[in-house]
């Protein structure tokens, strides 16, 4: 990214000002850390661009890292699915891969720091008395009856917390700093807590006491040499008891902590906890489900990864609010499969039709570009023969005034073919359409030829040539714009929205589709944008997965909604 297009926010102006003051000697490190307990979604994609996009524009570097301190929650499944995504998105951490729980020794050997300078003490209240004694937001808190406790019986203690000797619960480790604070992040917090019968993905049963996220993260940032440590604003209340930790502590690199606002995209959820309860209880198929707003949701569903980094370009960073439509991130979507996608025909709802004048067993072969501004794309051969498929939806038997598409004794355009005429429509018992009747005009292949009047142009394919697929149609997963605030008293669940996937079980594609390959994203004319499923790949059909319609149909929706 040139200096041009480089975006501007309030962090970079930041480090500009902290290059300019030569403050951590003009070098720029910073860090996505997630913690391994799901996959990442939407709104981690916003903190990995805001963190790699600093340091590649800044020729600093980015450290992957995993904030694995909750060994409970955790697991080795989401540390290789984070991996994956982080890389699918375009960032390479290079070497520096690295674990909190790298540093569990350090840490114990910082808390011991801490016990020594009389800044921290072993808590024997329970959970809910310390609770209590915290005090609220109007009220201080008082001290508990242990804070007291000489530095030898608090080094005796905490080591024996190490060894396994109290059961879960029983003690704590905490910072000794202030019970009457209005912060109350500063009232004595909890460093250590004690955890039996976990084994962590990366350090096995080897400890039995595991540090808290406020200790961790500082610590882990300083360890790592990071000069500005980006995190959403619900830690702003924390940051200065990150600063007391460095300072008590004395770190040789003092790393600035700084908040933006989360990302919150309309008519879904961006919180680990509420995704994996839609995974667990059977909402979607899995945490890769084209529906959900993860990364790999998305890469499922065919958003490319430029798409989604664009879209994190375009919302910015900022402290306010940001509750952004989801019309935004699929017009990025849109716009980057517009220049890239071949053209394809598909009929998701077929129709058959018969053109009664061109002879029985004959097929020729049609050639049609694949893109039509982008020449380097080529061309394809496309097959024609006496049975097509249309879309039922382009023929209606009593049609309004302005259908411009086939009616009983009217005439339409089959796309880079010829004009068809329609002669006869035959149902079944129940009444239903089931094939027309037509005949096709030879002289019309190619420029519309001087004095038809053909008003309308549809797709079709080849009914002995087509091959035939599933198409999963996708739409929103909630059908309430914040599900997760709706105010209405309902679960977030309650908010699903039950035609979020329509499966189309019969539909046909034309033949040079039999070479699409996972990944391949295709234009299908007229119907939208579609990728070949990654998931189900061993069925007796493919599967396409639609990416995302042509025009954004939900905006009229929305505007119907917001008018009356
Ligand atoms: P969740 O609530 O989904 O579990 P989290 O903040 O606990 O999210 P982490 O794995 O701790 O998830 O997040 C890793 C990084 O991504 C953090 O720096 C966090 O601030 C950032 N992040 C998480 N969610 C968002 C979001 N919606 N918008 C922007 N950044 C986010
Ligand atoms: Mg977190």
């Amino acid at each position: 990214m040139n200096e041009a297009t480089r975006p501007s926010n309030f962090i970079r102006q930041i480090i500009d000002a902290d290059i300019e003051a030569n403050k951590y000697g003009g070098r720029i490190a910073t860090r996505f850390p997630p913690e391994p307990n799901g996959y990442l979604h939407i709104g981690h994609a916003k903190s990995i661009c805001l963190n790699f996009g600093i340091a590649e524009d800044y020729k600093g570097s980015c450290n992957l890292r995993f904030d694995d301190t909750n060994p409970h929650k955790e697991n080795i499944e989401y540390v290789k699915a984070i991996q994956r995504d982080v890389r699918w998105l375009g960032y390479d951490w290079q070497e520096r891969l690295y674990f909190a729980s790298d540093y569990f020794e350090q840490l114990y050997e910082f808390a011991v720091q801490l016990i020594n300078k009389g800044k921290a003490y072993v808590c024997d209240l329970s959970a809910d008395e310390i609770r209590d004694y915290r005090g609220t937001l109007t009220e201080p808190g008082k001290n508990s009856p242990y804070r007291d406790r000489t530095f030898e019986e608090n080094l005796e203690l905490f080591a024996r917390m190490r060894a396994g000797e109290f059961p879960d619960g029983s003690k704590v480790l905490r910072a000794k700093i202030d019970m009457a604070s209005p912060n109350i992040n500063m009232r004595d917090p909890t460093l250590y807590r004690i955890r039996h019968g976990v084994i962590h993905h990366q350090t096995g049963q080897e400890w039995r006491i595991y540090p808290m996220y406020d200790f961790t993260h500082c610590l882990s940032d300083a360890i790592e040499g990071i000069t500005h440590s980006i995190c959403t604003l619900e830690f702003e209340d924390h940051r200065p008891l990150y600063d007391w930790f460095l300072d008590e502590l004395e770190t040789s690199c003092h790393p600035r902590q700084i908040e933006f606002s989360r990302l919150t995209l309309q008519y879904t959820v961006t919180s680990k906890r509420k995704l994996n309860a839609l995974v667990d209880d059977g909402y979607v198929e899995g945490w890769d489900d084209p529906r959900m707003p993860t990364i790999a949701g998305m890469r499922r569903r065919g958003y490319t990864a430029a798409s989604i980094r664009d879209f994190c370009h375009r919302i910015g960073v900022t402290k306010a609010d940001n509750i952004v439509e989801m019309g935004v991130l699929e017009n990025c979507v849109r716009e980057d499969l517009n220049t890239h996608a071949p053209r394809r025909m598909a009929v998701l709802h077929p129709l058959k039709v018969v053109i009664e004048n061109y002879p029985e067993g004959q097929a020729e072969e049609l050639e049609a570009a694949n893109h039509p501004q982008n020449e380097s794309l080529g061309r394809r051969k496309l097959p024609f023969s006496r049975e097509v498929y249309i879309d039922q939806h382009d023929f209606l038997e009593d049609p309004p005034k302005k259908f411009k598409r086939l009616v009983p004794g009217g005439e339409v355009r089959l796309r880079n073919a010829y004009v068809i005429r329609c002669n006869e429509v035959i149902k079944n018992g129940q009444g239903e359409i089931v094939k027309l009747r037509c005949s096709y005009d030879p002289a019309t292949l190619g420029a519309n030829p001087e004095g038809r009047k053909v008003k309308g142009v549809i797709h079709w394919v080849s009914a002995p040539h087509a091959i035939e697929v599933e198409v999963r149609l996708y739409d929103r997963l909630f059908n309430h714009p914040n599900p997760d605030a709706a105010k209405d008293g309902r679960d977030y669940k309650e908010h699903l929205n039950p035609d979020s996937l329509r499966m189309l079980t019969r539909s046909y594609v034309e033949p040079s589709l039999v070479s699409a390959r996972v990944g391949d994203a295709f234009q299908f004319e007229r119907e939208g944008y579609f990728c070949v499923d990654s998931t189900h790949l061993d069925g007796d059909k493919p599967v396409f997965n639609r990416t995302v319609t042509l025009r954004d149909t939900w905006a009229k929706i929305e505007k119907l909604h917001s008018t009356g």
